[in-house]
């Protein structure tokens, strides 16, 4: 059966409202998901994720994994933040990007049959439903502006430096399907008790555990959160040795968390 629509998923509630969504309205065997393994979440998020497959009815969904975090910042000698984000482009960007051009023409697309005039779905092409909201960020805010959640746009269209034309030519379109939702909006549709537990634990946000790019407040509460948590610090910790550089940002995350590197790592694992 053809895919119509291909969900990206990251254990996440909005790609998980993006999923639900897609299999109330289309049959489970037009919808697959797609998982960019970063090596680097959570086994909370791995098993949700591994629920999510049969959640709303068996849904096919395929893990990729090019890599993890760590390996890409001892690469770049640097953790992801600021303006370098080479784990987002190198394990979830490109690998999707790859994913869907196999998937477009496995289907039977081609730029050939585009210019014929078959287009999307009739060529094997399929629409891509991110979970991308307005209300995130104002930088979301501000990059989604005059985009609609009803509307399919070219991926070049969404996000011009990251997707390339010829995605458009084989037939594959973006829906940024909850765009408007409000965070409320998207917990009500897809229900307390069905969350990756980790925002019941109180973090607002899911995907590397933690996002090496995020603010050191979440950074030090992962790495102090379970037994895991502690294994992800003394691996940072380790890593941070080998690059030379910290994995703290602030002034105060490196106040707290710098003056004694070896109690720290005693203390947290
Ligand atoms: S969640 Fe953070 S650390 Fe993980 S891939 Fe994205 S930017 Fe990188």
């Amino acid at each position: 059966m053809t895919v119509k629509i291909l969900v990206p998923i990251s254990g996440g509630k909005d790609s998980q409202a993006c999923l639900k969504l897609a299999l109330q309205q289309h049959p489970a065997d037009q919808v697959r998901g797609l998982f960019c393994d970063t090596g680097f979440e959570h086994p909370d998020t791995y098993a949700h994720v591994e629920k999510l497959r049969t959640l709303y009815g068996p849904v096919r969904i395929d893990t990729v994994c090019a890599g993890d975090v760590l390996e890409k910042s001892k690469k770049y000698g640097r953790f992801p933040g600021g303006g370098a984000r080479h784990c987002t482009d190198e394990l979830k960007i490109q690998p999707t990007k790859r994913y869907c051009k196999a998937l477009a023409q496995d289907q039977g697309s081609s730029i050939a049959s585009k210019k014929r005039g078959i287009q999307g779905s009739e060529a094997g092409g399929f629409e891509v439903w991110y979970g991308m909201r307005s209300g995130e960020s104002p930088e979301r805010e501000a990059r989604y502006i005059g985009k609609v959640c009803d509307e399919v746009y070219a991926p070049h269209e969404v996000l011009p430096s990251k997707y390339p034309k010829y995605l458009a030519a084989l037939g594959v379109q973006f829906r940024l399907a909850v765009l408007d939702w409000s965070e409320q909006e998207v917990i009500s549709f897809v229900g307390l008790h069905d969350l990756n537990p980790l925002y019941l634990a109180g973090f607002p946000r899911v995907g590397c555990f933690p996002c090496l790019a995020s603010g050191d407040k979440w950074k030090e509460k992962a790495f102090g959160h379970d037994a895991f948590g502690a294994g992800q610090h003394a691996k940072v910790i380790q890593i941070g040795a080998q690059i030379g550089k910290s994995v703290w940002t602030s002034k105060g995350g490196k106040a707290r968390n710098e003056n004694n590197p070896v109690c720290e790592l005693v203390c947290n694992t």
